[in-house]
């Protein structure tokens, strides 16, 4: 199932991006976007780094570490974020693999990944996810405790948040959660503001966002979640 039309995919997702970015001032100076690749295989993904895109998204370590080294051996200035929930046993390996950890959400990963991060030398850059619906489902800190373990990771742990990310509930209306998530990262001293997937990346650019994890709409359905 080879995907022949990433550029063209590429194209109408990172224009309808822009179109947003500068709809709804005063614009972030970038938004980024992270195509998430999550269960798609090695060769899905590969028209993507051929017509461009660097930035991308996975869920699940294991998958994760079978899929990107090759393609890392392949292409230039990857940059890979890990969208989904961090086991701590998995602390050492994904300080190996991303160059984003979206995922920061209890004291045991924040001191985990301290630890090995000291250990490889290497310095991933961190965010926290807010679990901004409080669904019980879901991962994340509490909306309410979200600004006072932003500043425990710094102060406590050592490491430098750069921002909060955050998924909110299905079949709601997400623009007042993104409203939320914006007031949260204010007050945390965010620069990173990760929200907006395929449905609703456009209302999250409009609440803010510096960061949309689109999957579906860059690489089709997929058949396992
Ligand atoms: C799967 C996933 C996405 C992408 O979702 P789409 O609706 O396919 O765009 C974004 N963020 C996270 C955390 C995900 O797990």
């Amino acid at each position: 199932m080879a995907i022949d039309n990433a550029a063209e995919r590429l194209d109408i997702i990172r224009s309808r991006i822009e179109r947003a970015r500068r709809r709804f001032g005063p614009p972030p100076a970038r938004v980024e976007l992270v195509a998430v690749s999550k269960t798609f295989a090695a060769d899905d993904v590969r028209p993507f780094l051929d017509a461009g895109q660097r930035v991308f998204g996975e869920n699940r370590v294991q998958e994760a570490a079978a899929k990107w080294p090759g393609l890392r051996g392949s292409y230039d200035g990857i940059e890979l974020h890990l969208i989904g929930p961090l086991q701590s046993n998995k602390a050492k390996e994904a300080v190996a693999l991303f160059d984003v950890i979206e995922t920061v959400d209890r004291e045991k990963i924040a001191v985990a990944l301290k630890a090995e991060m000291d250990r490889m030398g290497k310095r991933p850059r961190l965010l926290v996810q807010v679990n901004i619906g409080l669904e019980p489902q879901k991962a994340g800190i509490a909306p309410a405790e979200a600004v006072a373990f932003v500043a425990r990771c710094r102060d406590v742990h050592g490491l430098a948040i750069e921002g909060v990310m955050a998924i909110p509930p299905e079949g709601v209306p997400s623009g007042p959660y993104f409203a939320h998530m914006a007031e949260l990262a204010a007050a945390a001293g965010a620069t990173t503001l990760s929200m907006g997937m395929s449905a609703d990346f456009e209302t999250a650019i409009a609440m803010g966002a510096t960061h949309v994890r689109v999957g579906s709409a860059l690489f089709g359905h997929r058949s396992a979640p």
